[in-house]
């Protein structure tokens, strides 16, 4: 399996120039650097060279950020009708559509993943993101109550945005995992103090330049680089922190939670995944191994939501796993900003040697690896797209969230859908799982029987704007996207009025 080098265009200019330029932090309408002064460099995970430096923030730069942003949400923010914000949401997606190459560029630069699924896929979706939220801040409502006792009364609830909000995120979908959390609380009012992760914080800066190209009042959108036990651990406590929203892993999750207690701040968490991938004996075949490997090696696996235990009927999986197998030896690996890539480097070197001592664990405990199974090359963060056979439910390749382009099977061999959904079940997590059958009855009666948030027919890592994603179980706590998300950013007051 080679990967390819040579074929990375040159940066355009333009991005060029803001890669290389310094970086700074938005804080109200002003780019600071840490207080402390550290940076913490960026790195390019096809090469592992550094591209940039960005500041390390830390409490001092927190203190500053939410000052910022109470301070809108007691003034000019709060002041503005619904319409008045609808128009900067959609004017920011308008800008994120004009600024789709550079956007995209930044973002494949920085996590590693193919160009094209940046430029075509997750930029589009982050405009799309804003658009649809751009709609709902005109329509959040209360309701009025009929009222049981006696007497002349008048109920209603008023939808009141939560307040000054922090929103941590991963860097596997730096700017959808943006747009999920900034456009729904923009949407219902709150003001934001964003943290990019540490490996991916350059798109973010340059969202900071739209959201003031856009025209927000100043502090309405801060955005503070750091690292998440300073940066992010001093938002998860801060007192004057109305709400917390999170993406990353179950560990971080829980002292996020802890961290909240404080003053209790309302805590909203998308966490870890270990989708089960279900084929069942009348499938279309070809759809599942194209769907199957696609759900494993997309985003080289590092999605909450991709497809690591694959239980596939008995009768099919010799096929199924040569199919997956084959399409596996055959992906293209190279940097992500080659438009011929399909499988980029994995985002880091740390997560390089967890998902390759991941796989040594499951050979060692005897699992059979049909393809892949170690580091490709010896430059950069890649990792050869992995397909293991003969998994056992006690494996730490099936407990634990991998991260990686790495699909575990095991076949099943009878047509009980109980049993079925009680091995896919038999995992901490319940954030999505997905079905491949053409028998409409035994895809709606496991759907209903599958722990999780979201449940896939013949597809997988499907997610649209409108659709609600979040986990059961230790997958989090919440939805985002869809109305759902409103909820996250809006505290229900009711106002009973007894009539005179
Ligand atoms: P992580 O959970 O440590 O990082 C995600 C975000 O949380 C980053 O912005 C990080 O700076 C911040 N963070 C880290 N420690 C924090 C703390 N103490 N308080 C507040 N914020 C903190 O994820 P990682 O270490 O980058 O990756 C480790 C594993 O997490 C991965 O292998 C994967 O299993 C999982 N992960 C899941 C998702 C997801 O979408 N569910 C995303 C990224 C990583």
């Amino acid at each position: 399996m080679t990967i390819r080098f040579d074929a990375v265009p040159p940066l355009d200019p333009k991005v060029a120039a803001f890669v290389g330029g310094s970086h700074a932090m938005l804080v109200g309408n002003a780019w600071l650097p840490a207080a402390s002064g550290k940076t913490l460099d960026v790195v390019d995970p096809s090469n592992g060279r550094i591209i940039a430096a960005v500041p390390a923030g830390d409490s001092a730069d927190v203190d500053l950020a939410v000052q910022a942003a109470r301070k809108a949400i007691d003034g000019p923010w709060s002041k503005m009708v619904p319409a008045e914000r609808a128009r900067l949401i959609w004017k920011l997606a308008d800008l994120i559509d004009a600024n789709v190459d550079m956007l995209a560029t930044l973002n494949s630069y920085e996590s590693g993943k193919p160009i094209g699924d940046s430029r075509n896929g997750e930029v589009p979706f982050t405009a799309e993101t804003f658009r649809y939220y751009a709609g709902w801040a005109t329509k959040i409502n209360g309701e009025t109550m009929t009222i049981n006792a006696p007497g002349d009364w008048h109920a209603y609830t008023r939808r009141e945005p939560v307040g000054v909000v922090g929103q941590i995120i991963p860097w596997n979908f730096p700017l959808s995992m943006l747009a999920w959390k900034v456009a729904p609380a923009l949407a219902a009012g709150c003001t934001i103090v964003l943290k990019p992760a540490e490996q991916t914080p350059l798109g973010a800066l340059y969202f900071g330049k739209l959201v003031q190209d856009a025209g927000f009042p100043e502090g309405v959108v801060n955005i503070l680089t750091g690292f998440g036990e300073t940066v992010g651990a001093a938002m998860s406590a801060h007192p004057d922190i109305d709400k917390v929203a999170f993406t990353g892993s179950t560990e971080v999750g829980r002292l996020i939670a802890r961290a909240a207690t404080g003053n209790l701040k309302k805590v909203s968490l998308e966490l870890g995944g270990k989708a089960p991938t279900i084929v069942l004996g009348d499938a279309d075949i070809d759809m599942a191994v194209a769907g199957a490997s696609s759900a494993a090696f997309f985003n080289a696996g590092q999605s909450c939501g991709a497809g690591t235990r694959f239980f596939v009927h008995k009768k099919i999986y010799d096929k199924v796993m040569s199919g997956i197998a084959e399409r596996a030896e055959k992906l293209k690996l190279g940097a992500g900003l080659d438009p011929a890539t399909e499988l980029g480097p994995v985002v880091s070197q740390q997560q390089m040697e967890r998902i390759t001592r991941l796989i040594s664990e499951g050979r060692s405990d005897g699992a059979e690896i049909v393809t892949g199974g170690a580091r490709a090359g010896h430059v950069g963060y890649f990792v050869k797209p992995t397909v293991i056979s003969r998994t056992r439910p006690d494996m730490s390749v099936i407990r634990e969230e991998i991260f990686g382009p790495v699909a575990c099977a095991m076949p099943f061999d009878d047509d009980d859908l109980d049993k079925l959904a009680k091995d896919a079940n038999d995992t901490e997590y319940g954030l999505a799982a997905s079905i491949w059958t053409n028998n409409l009855g035994a895809a709606h009666r496991l759907a209903a029987k599958i722990k999780s948030g979201t449940v896939w027919v013949n597809c997988h890592n499907f997610n649209d704007v409108t659709m609600p994603f979040g986990g059961f179980k230790q997958s989090g706590w919440g939805r985002e996207l869809g109305e759902q998300a409103l909820q996250l950013y809006t505290e229900t007051k009711t106002v009973a009025i007894r009539l005179p």
